[in-house]
């Protein structure tokens, strides 16, 4: 029986961009997602990551859905499959029984930032009201703590005010520690519309890497990691000292400038560019730029967050807006962009173990007060709660006892995942909450409660701009799969019954809007006030801004237009904090600077973005990025194994070399976790990172690791691929069980609409034949029909599938020669071209692709699949200027015409590959 196709209104699940999307399902299956004209946030765009968020709802993604509850009642045996019912009540009884014997800080959750704002509040009340700890924090601690104490120490509250409609009005974007145009591409696009619009913007761009943000900058100080105080500080010496200053403004509005002016004055320019090495002209530029514009709007993000030092450079930051006199007025502010969905949406309920519900604050009496009265709870803790790293910290020592983790993978995410791993060996209970059992820390649970994800729940989000957009379902849950908020409401019954028995029920929520109107109404007369919105508002009105208190026509776009603040004297506060360095020193035995970032097309932790196939295109496979000069000083070549050391673990990954680094830096992107990129003693990326927080956001310094890099050393190699029939990301998975065996073992998925997987391995000796027997029988390897080829003396090995003439499978191993053939054997069953011609070089190490076999080059437009060398094949043929060579590049190959996500890289390829001189022959 035929179903008709339906249209559900949403937003995008993955950065804080907060995109309206329509979700186009038939039956139960989601079928098709666009753009939503209508939502303020996008206007109908949306960049790789949203456009392939249905591929994410197809069979061969959802394989590694959770589907139902699963528990164990020994740590040594495999969790088996249990009733909600069974799952909730030994939860119930183990809470109970701790928490009556060592009291409600020996119980931790671990939320996260993807959770609706209703998931949030349920385990918020839970924790804090019921339980009587303030032991709940989330993964946007790793995100946006320091935006957080940013805005609070200096504006009052945690409320950015600006609106993504002040890029249109800004004369200048002053853009810190953020490659907008990976991790913000729809935002991006329309910076890139305003420049368009109005040419004499001026860009500039803070980061230490060029990225393609810094690229299509005016101005890009590629500062040295860490040094954004001394920069912010330099400027305002400038400021100052060319009386850009607006005298007014301060004096009116503000409090605290002559400390930070005395502060300031002995950072010159010159003394900064040594700090921050960059030129001091290039300073003062900045300075003028960001003082004297009509409207300077800064956007920032990871760059100045994820620091030891992150409050001191978010407020820094703040500082120059206020002494310039640069807020309250349309296209000026200070504007933090999330990188989750609902970070914002979670800050509101006070989901953090430093805040209270709606902006209220843990350590004010009157504040406790007034929650614990609205939630009739016994009381609400005055001891600030446990942050991220340190309630993994408790776990490891035995102080938490029970973790709850809820649709996070700290096992992947957390820095120094060594210390993590133990932390969670260590607890007594461990329980995770996920919509995928696949996760990096799925392996630690006890328990396994299978949580519906997107596309499946109903509630609300709000994004960077304070907006608050509808969340609607529009597939049904799979399997026994529940929604975040009624497995945290349905345990709230069962707790409550066991803790206060003769009380009324707190959690007497029976949908999401039960659970937000509460919510709402906590909200009364604070900074957020949004007790005139209701569900049928945001149905009927359409995403809406907070503040909207009752009675309200609209919600508030900007912030501080009057020059009044939430603060006790109603001004904005100075905020004075010395430059302090990176606190991973670089030294002789630690010598190279590592950073951390995202990739254009991939999410966080890859759970979701992971299971597409073409959202590898861009970025393939694992990369070290090193400048050039530095890897070829090492005697590395691109693709090279190398061996990352830091303070706290080691790495294999391989080495490639670019002109984004400067000399003594590299860089990996964040994304990569053990699944992806393990071994026997490797945990991904965050191995390597440092735990070191902030003093008053508690946000760790995930930018910054010392680190050395050597030859990996490692005398055995394999590589293998092989196509798949919709069963990829099991075939990850189990190339993942084996990876304790091998020192480097890197899995990533490969091709387009014939999906396969490509592993590499390495290891100091041949493995034991039993394993080797495993992955043949992984990749598909392992049959009779197999071409096989054996070299003993040599130790090398070659085996390959071919069916209907074409190549299905293969693995090459032994020394790293034998894996020589990989690259063109690789393109020839990618290419799924007939093996006819080649039948002779297939079972030889031939490292030359065969005459007219172009080897894969990665995919830089995901749309229309178009490859690095096309782009710079037609760049050389086409002569103009960059406007009229980007529109005949586009005409001819189609690359940046849909999503437009590519457009910032095609610009970068413009710039460096100039037209091909063609000599007419007379
Ligand atoms: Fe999603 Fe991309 Fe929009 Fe971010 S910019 S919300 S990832 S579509």
């Amino acid at each position: 029986m035929s179903t008709s196709s339906i249209e559900t209104k949403s937003t995008c699940c993955y950065c804080g961009t907060g995109c309206g999307v329509i979700i186009e399902s038939r039956g139960a299956s989601i079928t098709g997602i666009r753009g939503d004209d209508t939502h303020p946030a996008n206007f109908g765009k949306l960049c790789t990551k949203g456009t392939t968020l249905a591929l994410t709802m197809q069979p061969a993604a959802m394989i590694g859905r959770a589907r139902f509850p699963e528990m164990r009642t020994e740590r040594s045996m495999p969790r088996a499959r249990t009733t909600w019912d069974a799952a909730l009540n030994t939860l119930a009884d183990r809470f109970a029984e701790c928490i009556r014997t060592h009291g409600p800080d020996s119980v931790g959750f671990y939320v996260s930032g993807q959770l609706l704002t209703e998931d949030y509040y349920v385990f918020n009340k839970l924790a804090k009201g019921l339980i009587g700890t303030n032991n709940i924090d989330t993964n946007s601690r790793l995100c946006m703590s320091s935006a957080v104490t940013g805005y609070t120490q200096t504006l009052g509250v945690d409320a950015p005010p600006c609106s993504y409609e002040d890029i249109d009005h800004a004369s200048c974007l002053f853009i810190a520690g953020s490659n907008t145009a990976f991790a913000h591409p729809v935002l991006y696009q329309r910076i890139d519309a305003a420049r368009a619009a109005n040419p004499a913007i001026k860009v500039i761009v803070v980061d230490p890497r060029r990225t393609d943000t810094a690229a299509g900058a005016d101005l890009h100080l590629q500062i040295l990691p860490g040094t954004d105080v001394a920069l912010f500080h330099a400027m305002l010496h400038v400021m100052l000292w060319e009386e850009w200053v607006d005298r007014n403004y301060i004096d009116a509005h503000t409090e605290g400038f002559e400390a930070l002016r005395t502060l300031v004055r002995e950072t010159s320019p010159a003394i900064a560019a040594q700090i921050c090495g960059v030129p001091a002209a290039d300073i003062v530029m900045a300075a003028k730029w960001f003082a004297t514009s009509a409207a300077t709007l800064s956007l920032y993000c990871q760059g100045l967050n994820q620091s030891a030092s992150g409050t001191a450079k978010n407020a820094g930051l703040i500082n120059l807006h206020l002494a310039a006199g640069q807020i309250g007025k349309p296209g000026a502010g200070p504007f933090s962009l999330t990188g989750q969905p609902n970070a914002m949406g979670g800050r509101e309920v006070g989901g953090l173990a430093t805040t209270l519900a709606a902006h209220r604050d843990i350590a004010n009496a009157a504040h406790r007060e007034e929650v614990r009265a609205f939630w009739n709870a016994d009381r609400i803790s005055s001891e600030r709660g446990k942050t991220a790293v340190e309630m993994f910290a408790a776990a490891k020592t035995g102080e938490i006892k029970i973790l709850w983790i809820v649709c996070t993978n700290p096992a992947q995410s957390l820095p120094d995942l060594k210390e993590v791993r133990a932390a969670l060996q260590t607890a007594e209970l461990v329980i995770v909450q996920d919509a995928y059992r696949n996760t990096e820390t799925i392996a630690f649970a006890d328990v396994l409660l299978a949580a519906t994800s997107w596309g499946e729940k109903d509630g609300t989000v709000t994004n960077s701009e304070r907006r608050i957009s509808r969340v609607r379902a529009a597939a049904p849950a799979p399997g026994e799969a529940r929604h975040d908020w009624r497995i945290a409401r349905d345990f709230g019954r069962l707790l409550e019954q066991k803790l206060r028995p003769s009380a009324p029920s707190m959690f007497d929520f029976d949908t999401p809007e039960d659970v937000w109107n509460e919510h709402r109404e906590l909200t009364r007369e604070r900074d957020l006030d949004i007790t005139g919105l209701s569900y049928s508002r945001l149905e009927s009105h359409g995403p809406q801004q907070w503040p909207y208190p009752e009675g309200a026509a609209n919600g508030q776009a900007r912030l501080y237009v009057d020059g009044k603040f939430p603060t006790p004297s109603g001004r904005a506060q100075f905020f004075t904090a010395k430059y302090q360095p990176v606190t991973d020193k670089v030294d002789a035995h630690y010598p190279l600077a590592l950073t951390t970032g995202r990739l254009r097309d991939q999410w966080h932790g890859m759970s979701r973005t992971g299971s597409v196939a073409r959202l590898y295109g861009s970025a393939p496979e694992p990369r070290l990025t090193m400048n050039v000069h530095d890897l070829a000083r090492r005697g590395f070549q691109d693709g090279d194994l190398v061996q990352v050391k830091s303070r706290r673990g080691a790495i294999y990954v391989q080495a490639e070399g670019s002109q984004t680094m400067r000399s003594g830096q590299v860089y990996l992107a964040m994304h990569w976790g053990k699944r992806f990129l393990g071994g026997a003693d490797s945990a991904g990326v965050n191995t390597l990172t440092n735990p070191a927080f902030d003093g008053y956001s508690r946000q760790p310094e995930l930018k910054h690791a010392a680190v050395k890099v050597e030859p990996a050393a490692l005398a055995w190699n394999l590589v293998a691929f092989r196509e798949c029939m919709n069963d990829e990301n099991l075939v990850i998975d189990q190339l993942s069980a084996l990876q304790s065996s091998v020192a480097f073992m890197s899995c990533v998925l490969i091709g387009r609409e014939r999906p396969g997987v490509l592993v590499r391995v390495a290891h100091h000796g041949a493995p034991t034949m039993d394993w080797l027997a495993e992955i043949d029988k992984v990749m598909a390897l392992a049959g009779a029909n197999v071409l096989r080829y054996d070299d003993d003396r040599r130790g090398s090995a070659r085996r390959m599938l071919v069916a209907d003439d074409r190549l299905i499978a293969v693995r090459l191993s032994g020394d790293i020669a034998a894996t020589q053939s990989a690259a063109w054997l690789r393109a020839w069953l990618l290419a799924s071209k007939s093996v006819a011609e080649i039948r002779r070089l297939l079972l030889s190490p031939v490292a030359q692709a065969p005459i007219g076999l172009p080897l894969a080059s990665r995919a830089v437009c995901q749309c229309f699949d178009v490859s690095e060398s096309a782009i710079c094949d037609q760049l050389a043929a086409i002569e103009g200027s960059s406007v009229e060579r980007l529109q005949a590049l586009q005409a001819a190959v189609k690359c940046g015409t849909e999503c437009g996500s590519c457009i910032p890289e095609l610009k970068s390829f413009i710039a460096k590959i100039p037209a091909r001189v063609v000599e007419e022959v007379a």
